[in-house]
């Protein structure tokens, strides 16, 4: 019986050691849990209806404010204002029926000031009895950026920083098709170095880029101030460009190729043996009644343009 009873007391305070070592693992685990969720790169909040109740570390980072700041507050008082129907509905779809993840981009204005792009990407969560939706915010305001400089570059010719031959067939396309819709003028010009050969072939290729870094940058200058919000100016080949002006009549058209032939006119080229000046040739040509094809519209402009060559270059000659 003795043996019998400091058995139990053994068993008595194995198992209370026992119960201590669960508790401690447990407290452990909450810990290293939380310890994760702060080195995640990525902000994790779990949302109740009313507000927040957990943010990891990064959610704090994000939103710019301090541990114990945000508990209480709701993630819609960050959101731009613009913003907040959107967010507001992935919420809710959450807390419905939300065990499928949602997510979409918006942007926060945080409390230091920043206005970052957000993916959010919310999902519902079991949590002792209160529905709590777990929402992750991943930031790709970077990622954004990247984008739109790559959108940027992919639409600009390298050598002179004017707009691509790509771009300028891109956007006439658009604008053909409201063109024929809405019945609005769209014109082209065609723009040709003349005897450019001469020019690489007297200074070097190099003076030759130059003489076309020049000329993109003074045209690309007068067409944004004159030739409306949605003109383009492209190197579309070696030493050609094309002008696009929507809404642009044969007449204004002829006088902006004017101005740019005059520009054109007026650059200085530094080469070893000094400087020197070129011309330009244009031919321009507006979107006649009925016409369909853009490519039909460039043509007549270059043979406009091929009449200025044999005109004696350094002129605008109209496609009628
Ligand atoms: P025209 O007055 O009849 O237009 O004579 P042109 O010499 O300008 O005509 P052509 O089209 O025969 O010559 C164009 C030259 O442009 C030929 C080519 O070597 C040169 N070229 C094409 N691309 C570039 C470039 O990116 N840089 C330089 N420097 N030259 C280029
Ligand atoms: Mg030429
Ligand atoms: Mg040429």
């Amino acid at each position: 019986m003795g043996r019998a009873l400091t058995r139990e007391f053994f068993y008595e305070e194995d198992s209370l050691d026992a119960a201590k070592v669960t508790q401690q693992a447990l407290i452990d685990t909450q810990e290293r849990m939380g310890m994760m969720l702060d080195i995640m790169p990525m902000g994790l909040l779990i949302h109740t209806r009313q507000g927040i109740l957990f943010a990891n570390q990064e959610a704090y980072r994000m939103l710019g404010v301090r541990r114990g700041e945000i508990v209480g507050q709701h993630l819609l008082d960050f959101v731009a204002k613009s913003e907040i129907p959107g967010v507001m509905r992935q919420i809710d779809r959450s807390f419905d029926n939300g065990i499928e993840p949602i997510n979409q981009e918006t942007l926060l204005h945080n409390r230091v000031g920043r206005a970052i792009c957000i993916k959010l990407i919310s999902v519902r969560l079991p949590w002792a009895g209160t529905p709590v939706v777990q929402i992750l915010l991943q930031d790709v305001s970077d990622l954004k950026q990247k984008q739109r400089k790559l959108q940027q570059l992919s639409i600009i010719d390298e050598l002179t920083g004017a707009h691509n031959r790509r771009h300028v067939f891109t956007e006439a396309a658009r604008h053909m098709q409201k063109a024929a819709e809405e019945g609005f003028d769209l014109s082209v010009a065609l723009l040709d170095v003349d005897h450019f050969k001469k020019i690489n072939d007297g200074y070097g290729h190099g003076v030759g880029d130059q003489a076309l870094i020049s000329l993109a940058g003074a045209a690309s200058e007068i067409v944004r101030a004159e030739g409306g919000e949605d003109a383009v100016f492209a190197r579309i080949g070696g030493e050609e460009f094309l002008l696009l002006l929507p809404g642009f009549g044969l007449q204004a058209t002829e006088a902006l190729g004017e101005k740019l032939r005059e520009a054109a006119n007026a650059i200085d080229v530094r080469a070893e043996s000094g400087t020197f000046r070129f011309t330009v040739s244009l031919g321009v040509a507006s979107l006649a009644d009925g016409e369909t094809s853009f490519d039909r519209l460039v043509a007549r402009a270059d043979t406009a343009l091929y009449n200025a060559k044999n005109g004696g270059r350094n002129r605008v000659a109209v496609a009628r």
